[in-house]
């Protein structure tokens, strides 16, 4: 049984946590809540949703083909897995004695080594490819450039707040004709609720302007010209390649930064250096939806604050387990969207997601 079918069945110790502790030497407090928040504030300048386009490829057969070479080698953090499967119904249980813990030569405390890390990043993508098969973007849009206006939206706010901005917004400027001609004070009012209002204002009149008089009023499918445009740097270009054009990329949002670092799958802080670490680990095929699956877990249960451990399905295979809430009933009460019951971000989810839609502005 997998990780992921056992989830909330009970959250056993990680068998890997030791290990990655010693990896580094680094105490729990490593990566606090407290330093995330202000990581998360400071980097989080255009915050980014993810891409459903790459949907269908990523969970298919080049992800099974990556299992396939992780299973060929993989031993420890698949059998601690499997053995939390086994027992998951019995509620937490220790791992200490599983494979895992006990690999050759890596007692408790001993560096995690590389291709332990790799073979685990690996199994923990599969684990939430089975935990979130809906995985998508969480912004509302129906084109590139309604996905690349949204994107800029979404600087230092929800993705939600966005969604219902900007049915209103597209409804008075649908091109970037309409938008590039528009009367700023009308634009800032019309995305006013989305915060920075005046900035953002500024940039999505420089940036239609530029698809407008540079590119035929289309969104440019190339990385160099998109971080050209005003007030789009890579990460929203990432967004943008991944959901618009299929071209794969990794979103390293604060959600995502925190989340890797949380797994030491790097020590990085630097965004970039993040995305490129990330992507020595992944084949290509695997980004976009790895973005979304970590996105969607960050959002709903591993949040900066209180992470709810008592009710991840990935606790086995996690390094921070005890970071957050560790009681199973409390940490239930954590979870966010669908994972408690509740609406999820998109006011026009895709069919697939098992939650309800957002309300529109105003009824939230
Ligand atoms: S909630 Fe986050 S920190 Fe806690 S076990 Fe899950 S992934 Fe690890």
């Amino acid at each position: 049984m997998s990780v992921a079918g056992s989830r909330l069945a009970g959250c056993p110790e990680s068998p890997v946590r030791a290990q990655a502790k010693g990896a580094d030497g680094v105490s729990d407090g490593h990566d606090s809540a407290v330093g995330e928040q202000a990581a998360g504030s400071r980097k989080n300048k255009d915050k980014a949703t993810v891409n459903r386009s790459g949907r269908a490829g990523s969970a298919g057969s080049s992800e099974r083909a990556t299992a396939g070479r992780g299973e060929a080698v993989a031993t420890g953090v698949q059998s601690a897995a499997a053995e939390s499967g086994a027992t998951g119904a019995d509620g937490p249980k220790s791992t200490k004695g599983t494979k895992s813990a006990k690999a050759p030569g890596k007692g408790p405390g001993r560096p995690e080594s590389h291709l332990a890390m790799v073979r685990r990043a690996r199994r923990i993508n599969r684990e939430l490819a089975e935990v979130y098969p809906y995985a998508h973007p969480e912004l509302d849009f129906r084109n590139p450039f309604e996905l690349l206006v949204a994107t800029v939206l979404s600087a230092q706010t929800t993705d939600l707040r966005v969604n219902q901005t900007t049915p209103a917004l597209f409804a008075a400027y649908p091109t970037p004709e309409d938008m590039a001609a528009a009367v700023p004070e009308d634009l800032e009012e019309i995305i006013r609720p989305t915060g920075f209002f005046r900035a953002k204002a500024r940039s999505l009149l420089g940036l239609s302007a530029v698809l407008r008089d540079d590119f035929g009023g289309e969104v440019p499918g190339r990385l160099a010209d998109l971080v050209k445009l005003p007030g789009v740097g890579r990460k929203t270009a990432n967004v943008v390649l991944g959901n618009a054009f299929g071209v794969p990329g990794l979103t390293v949002d604060t959600h995502f930064g925190r989340l890797v670092r949380r797994w030491k799958w790097t020590e990085q802080e630097d965004p970039e250096k993040v995305e490129a670490e990330i992507a020595a680990i992944f084949p290509k095929s695997e980004w976009t939806m790895l973005s979304h699956r970590v996105i969607f877990h960050g959002r709903r249960v591993c949040h900066a604050r209180k992470p709810a451990c008592g009710a991840c399905p990935i606790a086995p295979l996690c390094p921070s387990y005890g970071e957050g809430e560790t009681d199973p009933e409390k940490a239930q009460k954590l979870l966010k969207y669908e994972m408690g019951g509740k609406p999820g971000q998109r006011l026009n989810p895709p069919p697939d997601f098992p939650g309800s839609p957002a309300p529109p502005l105003g009824a939230d």
